[in-house]
């Protein structure tokens, strides 16, 4: 039986295959509570390692030369991502940003549709998704359909069924919500969409390295999503993008940059798409983000993504256990969904002051952050975080809200948040 003990915690992390992995990370300061890895993954020791010896023998020393070996990295590093979201080799590239790849197959699933101006996502997508689709689907003189979700219920088919028609070109969702963490229903709304004949894109931003999901088996169209949270490959790692392998080649790349071409080096050519995956690249790919995605995907490999996933519902779940006993009797709500199997890598709790508890937890070592109106996220991803670290970041979120050290902050926004 769960307790409300250091000593229960103490015996989890005794009990857990994954704890060595908590120590394969950089941790300058053993007093941080970590509970923000969907937004930047803490540091893998051995990735460290990678860039300093790529920085000083590669980049340093063989300069130019490098490329050789380097030139292969996009399509080697999209493998291996590629294994961790159920895709057999060549169908994923990692390459841009999420927004970027969104964009480049917004507009193919455009252009390879004449008939279809619409582009669908709901209200509760990432401000980005909505963006650039909003953006792709005008510039083309067609729009895009939001349909009405709360974010905190994930999206309902039922409500979807009546936004798609023979005019919608592509359907994009996000696979688990960057707010509230629901889970969404990838199988029925991919069948759904497929069945108005249109293309399905799923952003895989807060579910790689958390949920697993198998693209290949399920159909899926298209893909995206990013290193730098659960893959933990540091700020301005590349994104990544699935293209399933019979549509490589029916859609063209509206960003005909040199590496999306046949043969780069080839410089007297005309444009000639490459065959294969290496179509949906546009210009040279940025080796430190990719070689930090690279041992990020092997870490993930590695501790592999069931037992993660396990251990992912596990450490949520006791998150709001605590939540529950500490928490809401202060002025807490727990907002994402009771349902383990429903919910993602994170747990997002409701304050009115959810702001400056963000801001007072952060400078007493307990790093989450928070989302606006009232939101406060914590995700402990499960390749770094053990069950005494909830039980610790509880224990200080608790005592520093029933002290009221949060009303000493001001209740202006950082920038960042
Ligand atoms: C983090 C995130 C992104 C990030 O997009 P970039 O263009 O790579 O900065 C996009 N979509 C979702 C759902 C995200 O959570």
């Amino acid at each position: 039986m769960t307790d409300l003990t250091r000593m229960w915690a103490e015996q989890q992390d005794v009990d857990d295959e994954l704890a060595v992995f908590g120590s394969r990370v950089y941790r300058p300061d053993p007093d941080l509570l970590y509970l923000d890895g969907n937004s930047l993954g803490m540091l893998p020791i051995a990735t460290r390692d990678r860039l300093r010896r790529l920085v000083d023998e590669e980049w340093g020393r063989d300069l130019v030369r490098g490329w050789q070996h380097w030139e292969s990295l996009p399509v080697d590093v999209g493998d291996r991502i590629g294994s961790l979201i159920g895709a057999a080799p060549g169908q994923v590239i990692a390459c841009d940003s999420v927004s970027v790849n969104l964009y480049k197959l917004a507009v193919a699933a455009l252009e390879a549709q004449p008939g279809r101006k619409v582009l669908v996502t709901d209200s509760g997508n990432f401000p980005s998704d909505r963006y650039v689709l909003q953006g792709a689907a005008e510039r083309r003189k067609g729009q895009l359909r939001l349909v009405p979700t709360d974010p905190f219920a994930g999206i309902n088919p039922d409500s979807v069924s009546t936004y798609l028609a023979d005019d919608v070109a592509m359907v994009a969702f996000s696979h688990v919500d960057y707010r509230s963490a629901a889970i969404n229903d990838v199988v029925t709304l991919t069948e759904q969409a497929h069945q108005a004949g249109a293309l399905v894109l799923w952003d895989l931003a807060h579910s790689i390295g958390s949920v697993p999901i198998d693209l290949d088996s399920i159909g899926v169209d298209f893909a995206v999503g990013c290193t730098y949270k659960y893959l933990n490959a540091g700020p301005g790692s590349p994104a990544f993008l699935y293209v399933r392998r019979d549509l490589q080649e029916r859609l063209a790349n509206p960003i005909q940059g040199w590496w999306s071409a046949a043969d780069p080096f080839d410089m007297d050519a005309p444009y000639t798409p490459a065959n294969g995956i290496g179509r949906w690249q546009t210009g040279s790919p940025p080796i430190l983000g990719l070689v930090a995605a690279d041992e990020g995907a092997a870490l993930l490999a590695e501790a592999g993504m069931v037992r993660l996933r396990a251990k992912s519902m596990r450490l949520t779940e006791y998150l709001i256990m605590l939540s529950d006993s500490w928490l809401v009797p202060l002025g807490f709500g727990v907002a994402s969904t009771r349902e383990p199997e429903l919910r993602g890598g994170h747990v997002v709790l409701a304050h009115d002051e959810a702001y400056r508890i963000s801001r007072v937890a952060a400078a007493a070592g307990v790093v989450g952050d928070a989302r606006p109106p009232n939101l406060l996220r914590l995700a402990p991803a499960p390749l770094t975080t053990s069950f005494t670290d909830v039980w610790e970041a509880m224990v200080r979120l608790r005592d520093l809200v029933a002290s009221g050290a949060h009303l000493t902050v001001p209740a202006e926004r950082d920038r960042v948040t």
